[in-house]
Protein backbone atom coordinates (compact mmCIF):
# COMPACT_ATOMS: atom_id res chain seq x y z
CA UNK A 1 0.00 0.00 0.00
CA UNK A 2 2.78 2.31 1.00
CA UNK A 3 4.83 1.78 -2.10
CA UNK A 4 1.43 2.35 -4.26
CA UNK A 5 0.78 5.92 -2.67
CA UNK A 6 4.18 6.79 -2.98
CA UNK A 7 3.96 6.22 -6.50
CA UNK A 8 0.56 7.92 -7.04
CA UNK A 9 1.51 11.24 -5.23
CA UNK A 10 4.74 11.06 -7.11
CA UNK A 11 2.55 10.90 -10.25
CA UNK A 12 0.05 14.11 -9.07
CA UNK A 13 3.27 16.07 -8.37
CA UNK A 14 4.39 15.49 -11.88
CA UNK A 15 1.03 16.76 -13.06
CA UNK A 16 0.77 19.98 -11.04
CA UNK A 17 4.10 20.58 -11.98
CA UNK A 18 3.01 20.41 -15.61
CA UNK A 19 0.09 22.67 -14.55
CA UNK A 20 1.74 24.97 -13.36
CA UNK A 21 4.35 25.67 -16.29
CA UNK A 22 1.97 26.39 -18.43
CA UNK A 23 0.43 28.87 -16.36
CA UNK A 24 3.95 30.89 -16.13
CA UNK A 25 4.23 29.95 -19.92
CA UNK A 26 0.93 31.64 -20.53
CA UNK A 27 1.12 34.54 -18.43
CA UNK A 28 4.54 35.47 -20.35
CA UNK A 29 2.50 35.54 -23.48
CA UNK A 30 3.66 31.98 -25.05
CA UNK A 31 1.66 29.69 -26.32
CA UNK A 32 1.23 25.77 -24.45
CA UNK A 33 0.10 22.61 -25.72
CA UNK A 34 -2.23 21.80 -23.12
CA UNK A 35 -1.17 18.27 -21.85
CA UNK A 36 -2.71 15.24 -23.45
CA UNK A 37 -3.25 11.60 -22.61
CA UNK A 38 -0.60 10.17 -24.35
CA UNK A 39 -1.71 7.17 -26.26
CA UNK A 40 0.05 3.75 -25.25
CA UNK A 41 -0.35 2.05 -28.39
CA UNK A 42 3.26 1.31 -30.02
CA UNK A 43 5.00 1.66 -26.70
CA UNK A 44 7.81 -0.99 -26.03
CA UNK A 45 8.04 -3.35 -23.19
CA UNK A 46 10.96 -5.72 -22.20
CA UNK A 47 9.56 -9.23 -20.65
CA UNK A 48 12.25 -10.74 -18.25
CA UNK A 49 11.32 -14.29 -17.21
CA UNK A 50 12.64 -17.68 -17.97
CA UNK A 51 9.76 -19.57 -17.98
CA UNK A 52 7.95 -19.79 -21.34
CA UNK A 53 4.34 -20.01 -20.23
CA UNK A 54 4.28 -17.12 -18.27
CA UNK A 55 6.72 -14.74 -20.15
CA UNK A 56 4.16 -15.97 -23.24
CA UNK A 57 1.05 -14.80 -20.60
CA UNK A 58 2.38 -11.40 -20.29
CA UNK A 59 3.25 -10.72 -23.81
CA UNK A 60 -0.72 -11.94 -25.01
CA UNK A 61 -2.00 -9.27 -22.31
CA UNK A 62 0.75 -6.37 -23.12
CA UNK A 63 -0.52 -7.47 -26.99
CA UNK A 64 -3.91 -6.59 -26.20
CA UNK A 65 -2.83 -3.27 -25.37
CA UNK A 66 -1.11 -2.87 -28.70
CA UNK A 67 2.13 -2.78 -26.81
CA UNK A 68 5.12 -4.28 -28.28
CA UNK A 69 6.59 -6.78 -26.00
CA UNK A 70 10.31 -8.21 -26.57
CA UNK A 71 11.43 -10.96 -24.20
CA UNK A 72 14.63 -12.23 -22.49
CA UNK A 73 15.42 -15.02 -20.87
CA UNK A 74 18.19 -14.00 -18.82
CA UNK A 75 19.94 -11.21 -16.90
CA UNK A 76 22.11 -11.23 -19.00
CA UNK A 77 20.03 -11.19 -22.07
CA UNK A 78 17.89 -8.81 -20.94
CA UNK A 79 20.94 -6.20 -20.56
CA UNK A 80 22.33 -7.04 -23.68
CA UNK A 81 18.55 -6.00 -25.12
CA UNK A 82 18.25 -2.74 -23.28
CA UNK A 83 21.71 -1.54 -24.42
CA UNK A 84 20.26 -1.31 -28.11
CA UNK A 85 16.77 -0.70 -27.74
CA UNK A 86 15.06 1.84 -25.74
CA UNK A 87 11.80 0.52 -23.89
CA UNK A 88 9.12 1.93 -21.55
CA UNK A 89 8.46 -0.89 -19.41
CA UNK A 90 10.34 -3.53 -17.98
CA UNK A 91 8.43 -6.54 -16.55
CA UNK A 92 10.73 -8.71 -14.32
CA UNK A 93 9.70 -11.98 -13.02
CA UNK A 94 11.11 -12.26 -9.10
CA UNK A 95 11.27 -15.98 -10.36
CA UNK A 96 14.43 -15.70 -12.79
CA UNK A 97 15.88 -18.76 -12.53
CA UNK A 98 19.56 -19.03 -12.02
CA UNK A 99 19.85 -14.87 -12.08
CA UNK A 100 19.24 -12.94 -9.42
CA UNK A 101 16.08 -10.81 -10.71
CA UNK A 102 17.49 -8.36 -7.83
CA UNK A 103 21.05 -7.97 -8.95
CA UNK A 104 19.38 -7.46 -12.18
CA UNK A 105 16.82 -4.68 -10.93
CA UNK A 106 19.56 -2.79 -9.30
CA UNK A 107 21.83 -2.86 -12.50
CA UNK A 108 18.76 -1.64 -14.57
CA UNK A 109 18.34 1.46 -11.84
CA UNK A 110 22.14 2.29 -12.12
CA UNK A 111 22.66 2.50 -15.86
CA UNK A 112 21.74 5.42 -17.48
CA UNK A 113 19.66 3.66 -20.12
CA UNK A 114 17.28 1.81 -17.70
CA UNK A 115 17.59 4.54 -14.57
CA UNK A 116 14.13 5.92 -15.01
CA UNK A 117 12.32 2.76 -17.35
CA UNK A 118 9.29 1.98 -15.46
CA UNK A 119 9.99 -1.20 -14.00
CA UNK A 120 6.69 -3.83 -12.67
CA UNK A 121 7.54 -6.71 -11.11
CA UNK A 122 5.69 -10.31 -11.29
CA UNK A 123 6.04 -12.19 -7.68
CA UNK A 124 4.69 -15.54 -6.17
CA UNK A 125 2.70 -14.97 -3.12
CA UNK A 126 5.52 -16.62 -0.78
CA UNK A 127 7.63 -13.92 -2.42
CA UNK A 128 7.19 -10.78 -0.51
CA UNK A 129 10.38 -10.63 1.08
CA UNK A 130 11.85 -10.33 -2.33
CA UNK A 131 9.50 -8.40 -3.12
CA UNK A 132 10.19 -5.10 -0.50
CA UNK A 133 13.66 -5.03 -1.42
CA UNK A 134 12.86 -5.19 -5.14
CA UNK A 135 11.00 -1.76 -3.99
CA UNK A 136 13.93 -0.44 -2.02
CA UNK A 137 15.71 -0.91 -5.17
CA UNK A 138 13.34 1.38 -7.45
CA UNK A 139 10.67 -1.01 -8.46
CA UNK A 140 7.47 0.95 -9.48
CA UNK A 141 4.80 -1.49 -9.23
CA UNK A 142 4.21 -5.05 -8.88
CA UNK A 143 1.64 -7.82 -10.03
CA UNK A 144 1.42 -11.47 -7.79
CA UNK A 145 0.53 -14.57 -9.80
CA UNK A 146 -1.94 -16.13 -10.78
CA UNK A 147 -2.01 -12.87 -12.28
CA UNK A 148 -5.29 -11.09 -13.09
CA UNK A 149 -4.84 -9.95 -16.83
CA UNK A 150 -7.26 -6.80 -16.40
CA UNK A 151 -5.03 -5.47 -12.88
CA UNK A 152 -1.85 -6.16 -15.26
CA UNK A 153 -3.01 -4.34 -18.22
CA UNK A 154 -3.87 -1.22 -15.69
CA UNK A 155 -0.72 -1.49 -14.11
CA UNK A 156 1.00 -1.92 -17.62
CA UNK A 157 -1.45 1.41 -18.90
CA UNK A 158 -0.55 3.07 -15.70
CA UNK A 159 3.03 2.83 -15.74
CA UNK A 160 4.17 3.74 -19.54
CA UNK A 161 1.62 6.76 -19.19
CA UNK A 162 3.38 7.72 -16.55
CA UNK A 163 7.06 7.65 -18.15
CA UNK A 164 5.48 9.59 -20.88
CA UNK A 165 4.36 12.25 -19.01
CA UNK A 166 7.65 12.28 -17.67
CA UNK A 167 9.42 12.13 -20.57
CA UNK A 168 7.21 15.41 -21.66
CA UNK A 169 8.15 17.42 -18.49
CA UNK A 170 11.44 16.40 -19.28
CA UNK A 171 11.27 17.74 -22.85
CA UNK A 172 9.79 20.26 -20.79
CA UNK A 173 9.62 24.44 -23.17
CA UNK A 174 8.95 23.86 -26.67
CA UNK A 175 11.79 26.56 -28.68
CA UNK A 176 10.63 29.79 -28.46
CA UNK A 177 9.60 29.30 -25.24
CA UNK A 178 13.03 28.32 -24.65
CA UNK A 179 14.66 31.07 -26.18
CA UNK A 180 12.89 33.91 -24.15
CA UNK A 181 13.07 32.20 -20.90
CA UNK A 182 16.34 30.24 -20.45
CA UNK A 183 19.95 31.81 -20.06
CA UNK A 184 22.43 31.12 -22.96
CA UNK A 185 25.61 30.59 -21.49
CA UNK A 186 23.80 27.72 -19.44
CA UNK A 187 20.35 26.50 -20.80
CA UNK A 188 18.80 27.18 -17.21
CA UNK A 189 15.96 29.07 -16.82
CA UNK A 190 16.22 32.96 -16.30
CA UNK A 191 15.31 35.25 -13.62
CA UNK A 192 11.79 36.32 -15.64
CA UNK A 193 10.88 32.72 -16.14
CA UNK A 194 11.94 32.12 -12.46
CA UNK A 195 10.06 34.66 -11.00
CA UNK A 196 7.14 34.31 -12.36
CA UNK A 197 6.92 30.54 -12.19
CA UNK A 198 7.66 31.21 -8.29
CA UNK A 199 4.25 33.27 -8.27
CA UNK A 200 2.58 30.16 -9.32
CA UNK A 201 3.74 28.56 -6.83
CA UNK A 202 3.36 30.31 -4.22
CA UNK A 203 -0.02 31.22 -4.82
CA UNK A 204 -2.64 30.13 -1.98
CA UNK A 205 -3.52 26.71 -2.62
CA UNK A 206 -1.31 26.02 -5.52
CA UNK A 207 0.26 22.82 -4.16
CA UNK A 208 0.72 21.24 -1.62
CA UNK A 209 3.47 21.25 0.89
CA UNK A 210 5.83 23.85 1.32
CA UNK A 211 8.02 25.72 -1.30
CA UNK A 212 11.90 26.19 -0.95
CA UNK A 213 13.94 28.47 -2.45
CA UNK A 214 17.73 27.84 -2.62
CA UNK A 215 19.82 30.92 -3.76
CA UNK A 216 23.57 29.95 -4.58
CA UNK A 217 26.47 32.06 -5.43
CA UNK A 218 29.64 31.17 -6.12
CA UNK A 219 32.26 31.84 -4.19
CA UNK A 220 35.19 34.00 -5.04
CA UNK A 221 34.45 33.87 -8.18
CA UNK A 222 36.58 36.90 -9.41
CA UNK A 223 39.40 35.30 -8.38
CA UNK A 224 38.65 32.83 -11.55
CA UNK A 225 38.37 35.48 -14.06
CA UNK A 226 41.06 37.59 -12.50
CA UNK A 227 43.74 34.56 -13.28
CA UNK A 228 41.97 32.04 -16.07
CA UNK A 229 40.79 34.93 -17.72
CA UNK A 230 36.37 35.59 -18.55
CA UNK A 231 35.94 32.66 -20.72
CA UNK A 232 37.20 30.20 -18.65
CA UNK A 233 35.18 31.92 -15.79
CA UNK A 234 32.15 31.19 -18.35
CA UNK A 235 33.22 27.48 -18.49
CA UNK A 236 33.37 27.34 -14.27
CA UNK A 237 29.28 28.86 -14.75
CA UNK A 238 28.72 26.06 -16.88
CA UNK A 239 30.04 23.01 -15.21
CA UNK A 240 28.35 24.41 -12.10
CA UNK A 241 25.30 24.77 -13.61
CA UNK A 242 25.26 21.43 -15.00
CA UNK A 243 25.54 19.82 -12.13
CA UNK A 244 22.72 21.56 -9.98
CA UNK A 245 20.50 19.98 -12.97
CA UNK A 246 22.01 16.83 -12.70
CA UNK A 247 21.23 16.73 -8.94
CA UNK A 248 17.61 17.66 -8.57
CA UNK A 249 14.19 16.11 -9.26
CA UNK A 250 12.57 16.55 -12.75
CA UNK A 251 9.71 18.95 -10.67
CA UNK A 252 12.69 21.15 -9.09
CA UNK A 253 13.37 24.35 -11.61
CA UNK A 254 17.10 25.88 -12.02
CA UNK A 255 17.86 28.87 -12.62
CA UNK A 256 20.36 31.62 -13.28
CA UNK A 257 19.53 34.67 -11.45
CA UNK A 258 22.42 36.42 -12.27
CA UNK A 259 25.99 37.14 -12.99
CA UNK A 260 27.25 33.91 -10.90
CA UNK A 261 23.91 33.35 -9.30
CA UNK A 262 21.56 30.74 -9.17
CA UNK A 263 18.18 29.93 -7.75
CA UNK A 264 16.84 26.60 -7.07
CA UNK A 265 13.09 26.18 -6.41
CA UNK A 266 11.38 23.02 -5.08
CA UNK A 267 7.94 22.35 -4.70
CA UNK A 268 6.33 19.81 -1.82
CA UNK A 269 9.62 20.43 0.26
CA UNK A 270 9.95 21.22 3.97
CA UNK A 271 12.72 23.34 5.37
CA UNK A 272 14.46 20.46 6.32
CA UNK A 273 14.74 18.38 3.26
CA UNK A 274 15.78 21.46 1.43
CA UNK A 275 18.62 22.01 3.39
CA UNK A 276 19.51 18.48 2.75
CA UNK A 277 18.94 19.45 -0.67
CA UNK A 278 21.17 22.24 -0.48
CA UNK A 279 23.62 20.47 1.35
CA UNK A 280 23.96 17.41 -1.59
CA UNK A 281 24.24 20.49 -4.50
CA UNK A 282 27.23 22.30 -2.30
CA UNK A 283 28.78 18.91 -2.07
CA UNK A 284 28.26 17.76 -5.51
CA UNK A 285 30.08 21.19 -6.66
CA UNK A 286 32.64 20.87 -4.09
CA UNK A 287 33.17 17.52 -5.49
CA UNK A 288 33.96 18.48 -9.34
CA UNK A 289 37.19 18.58 -10.71
CA UNK A 290 37.57 21.93 -12.62
CA UNK A 291 40.24 22.45 -14.99
CA UNK A 292 40.83 25.73 -15.94
CA UNK A 293 43.90 24.89 -18.02
CA UNK A 294 44.77 21.22 -18.88
CA UNK A 295 47.17 20.46 -15.91
CA UNK A 296 45.58 22.34 -13.30
CA UNK A 297 42.96 21.71 -10.33
CA UNK A 298 40.61 25.36 -10.02
CA UNK A 299 38.73 23.76 -6.45
CA UNK A 300 34.71 25.48 -6.77
CA UNK A 301 32.43 25.94 -4.07
CA UNK A 302 29.11 27.57 -3.62
CA UNK A 303 27.66 29.02 -0.48
CA UNK A 304 23.61 28.31 -0.48
CA UNK A 305 20.92 30.21 1.89
CA UNK A 306 18.05 28.41 1.71
CA UNK A 307 14.23 29.75 2.59
CA UNK A 308 10.89 27.83 2.89
CA UNK A 309 7.57 28.98 3.08
CA UNK A 310 3.82 27.54 2.73
CA UNK A 311 1.99 28.49 -0.54
CA UNK A 312 0.26 31.72 -0.04
CA UNK A 313 1.69 33.14 2.97
CA UNK A 314 4.39 35.76 1.31
CA UNK A 315 5.50 36.66 -2.03
CA UNK A 316 8.21 35.28 -4.37
CA UNK A 317 10.63 38.64 -3.27
CA UNK A 318 10.25 38.04 0.05
CA UNK A 319 10.70 34.24 -0.05
CA UNK A 320 13.79 35.20 -2.23
CA UNK A 321 14.99 37.50 0.06
CA UNK A 322 14.85 35.47 3.09
CA UNK A 323 16.83 33.08 0.94
CA UNK A 324 19.67 35.95 -0.10
CA UNK A 325 19.71 37.05 3.50
CA UNK A 326 21.04 33.25 4.74
CA UNK A 327 23.24 33.54 1.94
CA UNK A 328 24.89 36.22 3.21
CA UNK A 329 25.26 34.43 6.91
CA UNK A 330 26.42 31.59 4.77
CA UNK A 331 29.58 33.51 3.28
CA UNK A 332 30.14 35.58 6.61
CA UNK A 333 30.73 32.30 7.97
CA UNK A 334 33.11 31.26 5.93
CA UNK A 335 31.85 30.19 2.06
CA UNK A 336 31.58 26.50 0.87
CA UNK A 337 28.43 26.26 3.84
CA UNK A 338 24.59 25.93 3.97
CA UNK A 339 22.36 28.16 5.50
CA UNK A 340 18.75 28.36 6.46
CA UNK A 341 17.19 31.64 7.03
CA UNK A 342 15.90 32.40 10.59
P1 LIG B 1 32.02 35.77 -2.91
O1 LIG B 1 32.59 34.50 -2.40
O2 LIG B 1 31.85 36.77 -1.81
O3 LIG B 1 30.76 35.56 -3.65
O4 LIG B 1 33.12 36.34 -3.89
P2 LIG B 1 32.99 36.65 -5.43
O5 LIG B 1 34.37 36.81 -5.97
O6 LIG B 1 32.18 35.61 -6.10
O7 LIG B 1 32.30 38.07 -5.38
P3 LIG B 1 31.19 38.71 -6.25
O8 LIG B 1 29.90 37.99 -6.09
O9 LIG B 1 31.18 40.17 -5.91
O10 LIG B 1 31.76 38.59 -7.72
C1 LIG B 1 31.01 38.20 -8.81
C2 LIG B 1 31.86 38.22 -10.04
O11 LIG B 1 31.25 37.43 -11.06
C3 LIG B 1 32.02 39.58 -10.62
C4 LIG B 1 31.82 39.41 -12.11
O12 LIG B 1 32.93 39.85 -12.84
C5 LIG B 1 31.66 37.93 -12.30
N1 LIG B 1 30.69 37.58 -13.31
C6 LIG B 1 29.38 37.93 -13.32
N2 LIG B 1 28.77 37.41 -14.42
C7 LIG B 1 29.70 36.73 -15.13
C8 LIG B 1 29.70 35.99 -16.37
O13 LIG B 1 28.68 35.84 -17.05
N3 LIG B 1 30.86 35.42 -16.77
C9 LIG B 1 32.01 35.56 -16.05
N4 LIG B 1 33.10 34.97 -16.52
N5 LIG B 1 32.04 36.26 -14.89
C10 LIG B 1 30.93 36.85 -14.43
MG1 LIG C 1 27.54 37.28 -6.37
MG1 LIG D 1 30.23 35.13 -5.57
Amino acid sequence: LFVRVRALVRFKRLLDEWRIRGETARALGMTWDPMIRPPIEGARALVVDDWDLGAEAVQKTLAREDVLAARARSEAEARALVGSVPFDLIVLSLSLGQDDALRLASRLRAEDATRETPLLLIAEPEQKQLLLRGFELGANDYVMRPMDDNELRARVRNQIRRKFYQDQLRADLGQALEMALTDALTGLYNRRYLTRHLQGLLAPGASAGGVAALMIDLDRFKEINDRWGHPAGDEALRAVALSLRANVRVFDSVARFGGEEFVVVMPATTADDAVLAADRLRAAIAALIWTPVAGVVHPLSVSIGVAACDPGTITPEELLGRADTALYAAKRAGRNRVEIAA
